[in-house]
């Protein structure tokens, strides 16, 4: 890390999108020190600002490349490999412990959903001495975490053993329990010192075009978390799930939960899928009106794309479709 002044973990806004890592970790300290094999203190140097590098290290879109000093002019360095390098030899070597705080404050805390948001609201209180109660709607903890992104792209192992971990150190998980309705909110506020509210969006953006209300099309987080849920209950034996099978799909909108939509219908062994994109393809490298460190606006191929492009021999992307009516479609998502 001699790139003389790194711009990797600055976590700034540049022309409205976050240039470096968000959460502003130590990426020059820790991959100097994973340079040095000093994998330990890595490790603690990494968790210090990111509870969860198990899961940014697989997910994470990874600003933090976009901004690396090499990148100016090369490849930056895969600082997105690393992280995920350093937690997943502190799970192997047996670094990533339960460490339950010493003392207790005796302040109760209620923290609301149990998305990454929630869980690390209520890793953080927890390890300050409070005591912690998650409450999650959904039958398993984790958010979208859990039921958003697909079990290909974050296998739910990594998050359940992260939940685990959390229980181990004292923060207690009530699952099936949607507050508002099957708890009320007064009810919290005469039990707990505190309420963390982490509930996340939920509301799907739906597309109001003629013939939205046919057959077969559905909302992403519909086909999505219905399939991990039966993944996760019965390898899809249940056929509680949308399926794609045999189906000529069509994906609206070509970002990431796209993406997501477009590997899991091939999963399905769909008979092709096709991604629209409104917006126009992007440059494949980066224009004059978007320099270094910006966020870079040049072409990605995701592994939903490369998938497709294997299987029906290109890319599934269609650029500049503004859909005006799906009265035609086999299966939307
Ligand atoms: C398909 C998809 C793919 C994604 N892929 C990525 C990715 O690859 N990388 C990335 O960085 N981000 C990704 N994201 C975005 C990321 O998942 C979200 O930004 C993140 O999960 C938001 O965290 P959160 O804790 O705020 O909310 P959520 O994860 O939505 O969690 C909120 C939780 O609160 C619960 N809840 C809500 N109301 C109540 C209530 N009244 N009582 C009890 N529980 C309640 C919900 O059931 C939910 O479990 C993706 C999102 C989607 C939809
Ligand atoms: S990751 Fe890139 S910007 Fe960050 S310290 Fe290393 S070389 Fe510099």
């Amino acid at each position: 890390m001699d790139c003389g002044i790194p711009f990797c973990h600055t976590g700034k806004i540049i022309s409205g999108m976050a240039s470096g890592r968000p959460v502003n970790n130590l990426i020059p300290e820790w991959n100097d020190l994973v340079y040095r094999g000093r994998w330990r203190e890595a490790l603690d140097r990494l968790h210090k600002t990111n509870n969860f590098p198990e899961f940014t290290g697989r997910v994470c879109p990874a600003p933090c490349e976009g901004s690396c000093t090499v990148g100016l002019n090369g490849s930056p360095v895969t600082i997105k490999n690393i992280e995920k390098s350093i937690i997943d030899k502190g799970f192997a070597e047996g670094w990533v412990v339960p460490e339950p705080p010493k003392v207790r404050t005796g302040k109760k805390v209620a923290v609301v959903g149990s998305g990454p948001s929630g869980l690390a609201c209520a890793a953080q209180l927890n390890k300050a001495g409070h005591t912690v109660t998650v409450y999650e709607r959904a039958d398993r903890a984790g958010g979208l975490l859990m039921y958003g992104i697909p079990n290909m792209k974050l296998d739910k192992n990594y998050v359940q053993r992260r939940v685990d971990l959390l229980a181990a150190e004292g923060v207690r998980f009530i699952t099936g329990t949607e507050i508002g309705k099957d708890i009320p909110a007064s009810q919290l506020k005469e039990e707990y010192d505190a309420i963390v509210l982490c509930g996340g969006a939920t509301r799907g953006r739906d597309l109001p075009i003629e013939g939205r209300e046919l057959q077969g099309i559905h909302l992403a987080m519909e086909f999505l978390s219905k399939n991990t849920k039966s993944l996760l209950d019965s390898q899809h034996q249940d056929g509680a799930y949308i399926s794609a099978e045999g189906k000529d799909v069509i994906v609206i909108g070509g970002g990431d939960t796209g993406t997501d939509c477009v590997g899991t219908s091939i999963r399905h062994q769909c008979r092709s899928v096709t991604q629209f994109e409104i917006m126009p393809r992007p440059a494949e490298t980066r224009q004059p009106n978007n320099p270094w460190p910006e966020w870079p606006r040049v072409l990605k191929v995701d592994y939903g794309q490369e998938e497709a492009a294997a299987l029906q021999g290109q890319d599934p992307r269609k650029y500049l479709i503004s859909t005006k009516n799906s009265s035609a479609t086999s299966t939307a998502v």
